[in-house]
């Protein structure tokens, strides 16, 4: 099977299984797994961060963000096509008990004018804005510039606004951008980081941050059932991830960046080029073909279209000649459609 749905399709590699059989544990709630704290801590220091704290997955770790960054009642500052806003089942309403206003997405940037304007001043009829989200890489495939980012903050700080950054694929995004990750998570106050991804690691992301965010942080983790025992087994896999995975992740956006161009190749194909900066393809398909039907009968897996768009993800378990079988199958589909 060639796997195109996501990058959370990769499997830990043979040196993640054998970190995982050495795996020095012990009950992290009681802090007594040194493995969770050399992840936690190597994850913090690679963001320029004070502390880490190991979550179960992503979503877990924006919203353990939220909680810890607001009061019940509060507004949070959200781009609308941003993951917190889209694919996180609304948590925010439901586990910290905000509302999120949506800010509208140029590119998975904001309009700074919007922005400014959406933060609240202090009236008897307004909620207080307590939060502002970024997400970079963004989930539509964009490395956001750094620069905007800093402008983002610049505002935040005017406001006295903390920032929480959804850094899920940050490494892609320090990839594609070639810069270190610290100089994209010195524009947010908390950075949440998925080793589950492209990274490859089995479970797991890091929310990363000040000292005290975190132990604030790591009490609401306890109270939303994330407190782990031996967890140190799925965070050795990690810690495998940060040291060995980040290097290679360069390998996934030159083949993403090759299918992109071979699929640009079908008249019936428009590939989203202005967004194909890491290891994300999204493209129209002007056909009527069933394509992950068409696509699965070639033992090829893909996700159905969001919005009119498809999306294939490159990862380490896709390698060129993979994509090679994949614009095969797209030309038997698609010669066959004409
Ligand atoms: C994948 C992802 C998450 C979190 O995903 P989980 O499936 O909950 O681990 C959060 N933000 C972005 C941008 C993502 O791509």
């Amino acid at each position: 099977m060639i796997d195109l749905r996501s990058d959370t399709v990769t499997k830990p590699t043979l040196e993640m299984r054998e970190a995982i059989f050495n795996a020095e544990v012990g009950d992290d709630v009681y802090g007594d797994d040194n493995t969770v704290k050399e992840l936690e801590k190597m994850v913090a220091d690679k963001l320029g961060k004070e502390a880490g704290l190991f979550v179960p997955s992503g979503t877990f770790s924006n919203q353990l963000a939220i909680l810890t960054h607001t009061q019940r009642g509060d507004e949070v500052i959200a781009l609308e096509d941003s993951h917190i806003v889209e694919h996180e089942v609304g948590a925010a309403a439901l586990l910290s008990a905000v509302t999120v206003r949506t800010a509208k997405s140029i590119m998975g940037e904001y309009d700074l004018d919007e922005l400014k304007s959406l933060i609240r001043s202090d009236n008897i009829h307004y909620p207080r804005t307590s939060l502002i989200c970024l997400e970079n890489a963004h989930s539509n495939g964009r490395a956001i510039p750094v620069f905007h980012m800093k402008e983002v903050s610049d505002i935040a700080k005017q406001y006295s606004l903390p920032i929480h950054l959804d850094g899920a694929r940050i490494f892609n995004c320090a990839v594609s951008l070639d810069v270190k990750p610290i100089e994209i998570a010195k524009h947010a106050d908390s950075v949440s980081v998925c080793i589950s991804k492209g990274l490859s690691a089995p479970i797991g992301s890091v929310l990363v941050g000040s000292s005290e965010f975190i132990s604030k942080a790591r009490k609401y983790r306890k109270l939303m059932g994330g407190g782990m025992r031996q967890v140190g087994i799925i965070a050795s896999a990690g810690i495998v991830a940060i040291n060995n995975m980040i290097d290679r992740l360069e390998e996934d956006h030159i083949n993403a960046d090759y299918l992109g161009v071979c699929l640009d190749e079908f008249k019936e194909v428009s590939v989203y080029w202005d967004r194909l900066d890491i290891n994300m393809v999204f493209f129209k398909l002007n056909s009527d073909v069933n394509l992950v039907d068409e696509l699965l009968k070639r033992d090829i897996l893909i996700n159905v279209k969001e919005n009119g768009v498809y999306r294939f993800v490159t990862h380490c378990g896709i390698k060129k000649s993979d994509i090679d079988k994949v614009i095969i199958a797209m030309r038997e589909i698609l010669n066959n459609e004409n």
